[in-house]
């Protein structure tokens, strides 16, 4: 790939509660970034848990799709707008749920963002667990959700070891994993920019300062041959300008990384 993709499926909304910006201006941000294609990814809104600050309301849900269907028709031959959350697997709990979504005309699709998991009534931050504990139930977590066949591509999947703190024996047995899952299934895995704005943008990028991509996982990705992309994870409308998106075209490239042209949804059962 010459230049930057022109195709960004990982973009929030305000509805999240640390977002900022209305979803027209990520629209005329992306389209004033040279996108073509925008996929609204919200974090997934689910019935009966309240995150605020995290995800937005259950109540939003009707809001969010209406907005984005409107936004898609109103720009329809400037930029193909689509609409999705990046969810967690949870395992069966709300799997029907994400099922049901898919089976709407006003949604498309799920990027696999894995933050957190619900146990006991309550949802828990993988990077509160001790150490190994946290690597080896993302692990376990992740695989099985890239099973599920509900996700189009994998967003962040280095997030693990900045909770780890360290590319260890575990860090690098799990990025096999992960790696090796992906190219068997198929499934893009997502080269992340957010880490890159927080503070880092106006000194030239450095791989030892960013939480990720983290190096070591990429160049096990690129052994395996799995398809990347990169995701600006927008959370402000600005993020679209500041994002150094030539930055990431290159750390592909240095890394030997298959970068998509396009990233075709997954296709709706
Ligand atoms: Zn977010
Ligand atoms: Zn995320």
């Amino acid at each position: 790939m010459a230049d930057s993709p022109k195709y960004n499926l990982h973009s929030h909304t305000a509805r999240c509660g640390h977002a900022v910006g209305t979803d027209r201006e990520y629209v005329e941000n992306a389209i004033r970034a040279g996108f073509t294609t925008l996929g609204f990814s919200d974090h997934v809104m689910l019935p009966w848990v309240s995150q605020p600050r995290i995800r937005g309301e259950y109540a939003m849900l009707e809001d969010y799709l209406f907005s984005v269907a409107s936004l898609r028709k109103e720009y329809a031959g400037v930029i193909d707008i689509h609409t999705g959350f990046e969810a967690e697997w949870y395992g069966t709990i709300f799997k029907g749920y994400y099922q049901r979504l898919l089976l709407r005309d006003d949604f498309e699709y799920f990027l696999l963002g894995q933050h957190c998991f619900y146990e006991n009534n309550a949802m828990h931050w993988y990077g509160n667990l001790p150490k190994d504990e946290c690597t080896l139930k993302y692990r376990h977590d992740v695989l099985e959700a890239m099973d599920s066949g509900l996700f189009t591509y994998f967003a962040h999947p280095d997030i693990y070891i900045s909770w780890r703190e360290c590319f260890d024996a575990l860090a690098e047995e799990t990025a096999e994993a992960i790696c090796a899952k992906a190219k068997a299934i198929g499934m893009p895995l997502e080269i992340n920019c957010a880490p890159s704005r927080r503070g880092f943008w106006l000194r030239p990028l450095d791989e030892n300062l960013l939480a990720y991509p983290v190096p070591q996982f990429w160049d096990i990705a690129a052994k395996h041959g799995v398809d990347v992309v990169i995701g600006v994870d927008a959370h402000d409308p600005s993020d679209y300008l500041i994002t150094r998106l030539s930055w990431f075209v290159e750390f592909a490239k240095r890394h030997g990384l298959h970068l998509l042209e396009q990233c075709p949804l997954k296709a709706k059962k």
